[in-house]
């Protein structure tokens, strides 16, 4: 009886959440191709190569949990009525395969990491580590990607927004550079972090960060620590001498908090992983996605 119960509840709050998420956001003119692209990050990158040739539709919200998403109707109208449709891939958006079908829409669907070697995945993400763009490397190849596909639907354009990725690509170069040098500063035997879920796994990688251990011991969001590991992830941390445990800014920090206090350390500033933030927030757009990320963990670093 419980478990009906139970299940019910879930089952309405499915219903609920499904009903509040998913609205989408629409920048550019009409005059263009109408681009639907999923994640934040493929939205950001996409509106820098379009400009305003493109009308370009996101369907996650910044904040938002891109493992665990419910479509909604308005979504499946705006995938509908697309010409072109950009996914992140490696099973982050799996959920868009399913809704291109059922809108009944003809666009394209390019997978803005195609190319790309994934790290490899786990039991939740068993096609690969989706979270590619956190290594700029990979996110250069993406906006190149995406203007690809930009220039192919839009053949009059196609100089423009080549033009624009080389110019975005720049930036992105710059920026790596300059990251580069700010984790430099932090002596090798420091360089350890403690984060939310397995998302950092392509930035640590790139930054020769080492990660001592992550709260959700799973690439998605899907799983659950145990009492035992977070006991063991404690120790861990005193071990190692981590002062600061990192949140994240989609999650729950309640986990993060427990930690924290097991371990004697304290709890930083949340890092983006999935998603990127509000616009008038510290990590609205992937360039200060990155920034924020590296310098936080960097701080945190440094404490300890
Ligand atoms: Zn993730």
């Amino acid at each position: 009886m419980l478990r009906i119960t139970l299940a019910a509840v879930a089952a309405t709050l499915t219903l609920t959440l499904a009903a509040c998420g998913g609205s989408t956001s629409t920048s550019g003119e009409a005059d263009g191709p109408t681009v639907v692209v999923t994640t934040t990050q493929v939205g950001d990158f996409t509106r820098s190569v379009a400009g305003d040739r493109a009308t370009v539709v996101q369907i996650l919200d910044p904040n938002t949990d891109a493992h665990d998403f419910e479509p909604s109707s308005d979504d499946a109208k705006a995938v509908a009525s697309a010409d072109l449709v950009i996914v992140n891939g490696i099973g982050l958006d799996g959920w868009m395969t399913d809704l291109h079908r059922s809108s009944g829409s003809n666009a394209t669907i390019v997978v803005a990491t195609e190319g790309i070697m994934p790290r490899a995945g786990d039991d939740g993400s068993p096609d690969g580590d989706p979270h590619v763009w956190m290594d700029p490397r990979h996110a250069r190849t993406m906006v190149n990607r995406i203007a690809d596909a930009l220039a192919e639907a839009d053949p009059d354009d196609a100089d423009a927004y080549r033009a624009a990725a080389a110019e975005y690509e720049g930036r992105i170069a710059a920026l790596d550079t300059e990251l580069e040098k700010l984790v430099s500063s932090v002596p090798a035997d420091r360089r350890r972090i403690v984060t939310d879920h397995d998302a950092f796994g392509y930035l640590t990688e790139h930054y020769r960060i080492r990660s001592i251990g992550t709260i959700i011991p799973s690439i998605s969001t899907g799983a659950e620590p145990n009492a035992k590991d977070m006991t063991a992830l404690a120790q861990t941390v005193r071990r190692e001498g981590v002062r600061v445990i990192f949140p994240e800014a989609a999650l729950d920090p309640a986990l993060a908090r427990s930690l924290a206090t097991d371990a004697g350390a304290t709890v930083g500033p949340e890092l983006y992983a999935d998603s990127l933030g509000p616009a008038d927030g510290p990590a609205g757009t992937y360039l200060d996605m990155m920034r924020h990320n590296v310098s936080a963990m960097v701080d945190g670093m440094r404490a300890g």
